[in-house]
């Protein structure tokens, strides 16, 4: 019997936890195609905590909880909040029967990547569009047809547009990102976790990663095209504490949040479907790659159960409103962390 011909776009987390679960269900004829030209065409950033409910479940259902277990930090859900000014520890927080160990993107990506039949993906070949039935044609001109074409291809998904004309708003909200390594003063105000710092519509924070590596994030309102300098950002920091400022030294990577409109839904469509950021990508509150990984492993094992027509039915009867749910609490969230006023820039 042959097995359905599915295509992944997008080998981020959400499309190789779906191929690792589709192939150990039996489903040999999955390629995921991935736009990058190779696995380290870019670095794979920042720190992942997998959820009890969401992304420990799909790591299971990948069968990697152990290899998981064994590079996952324990230690990394310390969380502490500092005053801005001072730098003064005001809250220290060593969270106890919510499991939710850290571990680096790169890593976990190298995990399911790793647990793949070779050859599953095709690096350097992006998908241009999708149509209804199954059909694909690739940004090098190519055309092909499948049974199920799975758009897994993140914020700015082309697939997305065989299913629905949505797409990603700018929230008002920037991030600045800067990362630090082996750097002792930074390292000890981080802690083995996070460490968060706010104060009047400004925030602060910073992620341990493996490796004596530290990635921080200032965040606030500002226009979508605003790219300061270090010293414009700093100005901004007025009055915060030398040692915070210090996170805001180095190279500045401007990362303004774009949300999709809620409800993002849409009528099932044929040989297409979504997971991921493609389906319902939202602020980045720490929820993003779990329900990426939630909604994959939901999506393979509906398909291993009742077939590809079916399984796709099921799975978006149950992602949908969940995301719609997931999509309004981080929106709240967002509004909550950075509120409206003041507008800083
Ligand atoms: C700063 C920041 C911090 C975050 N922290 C967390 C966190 O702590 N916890 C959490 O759960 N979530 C977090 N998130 C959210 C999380 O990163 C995303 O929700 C998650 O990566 C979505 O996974 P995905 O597989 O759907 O998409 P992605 O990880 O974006 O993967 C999409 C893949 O598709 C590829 N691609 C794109 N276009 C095409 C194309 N046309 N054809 C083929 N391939 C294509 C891309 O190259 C990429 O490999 C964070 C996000 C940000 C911005």
């Amino acid at each position: 019997m042959t097995t359905p011909r599915i295509a992944i776009a997008g080998a981020g987390i959400g499309g190789l936890t779906c191929a690792r679960v589709l192939q150990l269900h039996g489903f040999e004829n999955v390629t995921v195609f991935e736009r990058e030209s190779s696995p380290n065409a870019r670095q794979q950033g920042g720190t992942i905590d997998l959820h009890g409910d969401s992304g420990q479940v799909a790591i299971r259902a990948a069968g990697l909880y152990d290899e998981w277990r064994a590079l996952a930090r324990d230690e990394g859900q310390e969380q502490r909040k500092v005053d801005h000014a001072t730098a003064a520890l005001i809250e220290h927080e060593l969270p106890e029967g919510d499991f939710r160990p850290e571990i680096d993107r790169g890593q976990l990506r190298d995990l399911l990547l790793g647990s793949l039949t070779p050859g599953t993906v095709s690096w350097g070949l992006g998908v241009a569009s999708a149509a209804p039935g199954g059909h694909v044609t690739f940004l090098d001109g190519s055309t092909a047809t499948f049974d199920l074409v799975i758009g897994a291809d993140g914020a700015w998904s082309r697939v997305r547009q065989a299913v629905s004309p949505a797409t990603p708003e700018y929230t008002g909200v920037m991030f600045v990102e800067t990362r630090h390594d082996n750097d002792e003063r930074l390292l000890d105000l981080t802690g083995q976790g996070t460490m968060v710092a706010d104060h009047e519509g400004l925030m602060l924070w910073a992620q341990r990663n493996s490796g004596n590596h530290i990635r921080a994030y200032a965040c606030m309102r500002a226009r979508e095209d605003w790219k300061p300098s270090n010293a414009e950002l700093l100005d901004l920091y007025t009055g915060w504490h030398p040692d915070l400022a210090a996170f805001l030294t180095g190279e500045l990577i401007h990362r303004p949040l774009y949300a999709l409109p809620v409800p993002h839904t849409w009528e099932h469509t044929p040989g297409v479907t979504l997971l991921g950021d493609a389906a319902h990508l939202m602020p980045p509150l720490g929820v993003g790659a779990n329900l990426a990984m939630e909604d994959a492993a939901e999506l393979a094992l509906a398909i291993a159960e009742h077939g590809v027509r079916d399984g796709v039915r099921t799975y978006e009867s149950v992602m949908l409103p969940r995301a719609i749910d997931a999509q309004e609490r981080t929106n709240a969230g967002l509004q909550d962390m950075v509120p409206e006023r003041p507008i800083r820039v």
